[in-house]
């Protein structure tokens, strides 16, 4: 409209200026006979002028252009309703403006700061949104992977099945390993209607979670096939003697050999029981002052039969320590150490048991000359079941838990262990009561 006007206004002005030029010209050349028409020509060109000047002013006055957030209007009273209206609308949308601005930095802020990843895609599978974490987790670029199919972004086959099954209406949780950890892919539909219009995808790390459930799930089979050994040797004698199948001289050895079954039966039961109590953070232990040399003492004197039996002498030495702990599960520490000390030992062997302070901190040791450990085991004897030699272990009635009590004892005492072997020389095992939980 302006523009228009402007060229209007224009042309009239040009007009003027041509018909006064024109004017001159007629004047100059015929001074006398064409006084009339000069008179008209000048008059035209003096209402063009003016018509142009009164348009010009029109122009600048009246047809403004809207400058949308200017304040500036015409004084017009008929139109002040509809500036009103326009005035509340500008400020609804500014205010509306604000507010979804300030939620999308709240959003950008929650999202970015995440360690989760967090996806959001269409009902067709292409990303909309992915933070920071999702996209390190998916190693790639956020910018590059949205408005791109999650197929671009990551192709394990349980993530995508889980994506879709989302894409289908219903929730669907995997587990999907992202390099090297092991992570929760939850995918939630978008509902509108009752048709899902996109997908919600949640990366939450169980890599800690699924290693410890998969370490219970071996340790239960594990138990189970350990506990079946001795039950089914226990039940084919009993059957035996039971059915009358044995001759009455052997039924003293048959019944020792029902007597150590069991016992090992017993012994492995209170192991696993040691050690559970232990995985769930010693429910019943107590923290007091306990005395390690007094403790070393009685279980080294519980242990004489036995070093006896083995031909293995058994040396105590050091000054009363006192270290806060729980009594039970120090006692059953040292126990196991100095058992395989004396069991993974020759007839004529030593054991050295000492209790001494090493720069003010408590240390606990239990020296050897036995069999030793090859350097390839070394890193494994604290697992649970775990032998160098089985069929050695089990004649000793090893249940192949005990260093992992020792281990697990000391993780809940924060004690430290060192452990150092030589094969054929030896075996040094210390626990150290720095309250650190290792050095
Ligand atoms: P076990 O009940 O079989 O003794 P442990 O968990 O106590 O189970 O020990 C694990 C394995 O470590 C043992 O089977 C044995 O092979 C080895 N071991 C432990 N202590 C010693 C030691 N002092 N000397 C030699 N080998 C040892």
């Amino acid at each position: 409209m302006r523009r228009r006007l402007t060229i209007v206004f224009a042309a009239l002005s040009l007009a003027a200026v041509a018909l006064t030029a024109l004017g001159v010209l007629l004047a100059l050349r015929f001074p006398a006979e064409v006084i009339a028409l000069r008179r008209v020509i000048i008059v035209c060109a003096a209402v063009f002028f003016l018509t142009a000047a009164a348009g010009a002013w029109l122009i600048t006055r009246l047809v403004r252009p809207i400058d949308p957030d200017g304040d500036e209007r015409p004084d017009y009273p008929e139109l002040a309703p509809l500036y009103q209206r326009l005035d509340e609308q500008k400020s609804l949308l500014r205010e509306r403006r604000g507010a979804l601005e300030d939620r999308q930095n709240k959003l950008n802020v929650i999202t970015e700061n995440m360690t989760e990843g967090l996806l959001l895609m269409d009902a067709a599978g292409v990303i909309i949104l992915m933070n920071k974490s999702a996209a390190s987790l998916l190693g790639v670029s956020a910018e590059s992977a949205v408005g791109r199919h999650i197929f671009a972004a990551n192709q394990d086959n349980l993530l995508l099945a889980a994506v879709h099954m989302a894409m289908s209406g219903a929730r669907d949780r995997e587990q999907v390993s992202l390099g090297g950890r092991r992570y929760s892919a939850i995918a939630n539909p978008v509902l509108v209607d009752g048709a899902a219009r996109g997908v919600v995808l949640m990366l939450i790390d169980v890599t800690e979670r699924a290693e410890s459930e998969d370490m219970r799930r071996e340790f239960s089979a594990n138990v189970s096939h350990e506990l079946k050994t001795p039950i089914t040797t226990i039940s084919g004698y009993a059957e035996m003697l039971a059915g009358g199948m044995v001759r009455a001289e052997d039924v003293p050895s048959l019944s020792r050999k029902i007597y150590s079954e069991a016992r090992r039966l017993i012994a492995l039961i209170d192991d696993v029981i040691r050690l559970s109590n232990l995985d769930e953070g010693g429910p019943d232990a107590r923290l007091e002052e306990v005395e390690l040399l007094s403790m070393a003492s009685a279980v080294c004197e519980r242990l004489e039969e036995k070093a006896r039996d083995c031909g293995v002498s058994v040396e105590l030495s050091g000054e009363g320590t006192p270290v806060l702990g729980d009594g039970l599960i120090i006692d059953e520490m040292i126990g196991n150490l100095v058992d395989n000390a004396i069991k993974y030992n020759r007839p004529g062997g030593q054991v050295w048991v000492s209790v001494e302070r090493r720069e003010g901190i408590p240390v606990l040791t239990v020296e050897d000359n036995g069999i030793g450990i090859a350097p390839e085991h070394m890193d494994r004897i604290f697992e649970r079941f775990y032998r160098v030699d089985k069929s050695r272990s089990k004649d000793t009635g090893g249940t192949g838990l005990g260093l992992s009590i020792v281990k697990h004892g000391a993780a809940f005492l924060r004690a430290g262990i060192e452990a150092e072997s030589v094969l054929n020389k030896g075996t040094k095992i210390s626990i150290i009561f720095d309250g650190k939980g290792g050095n």
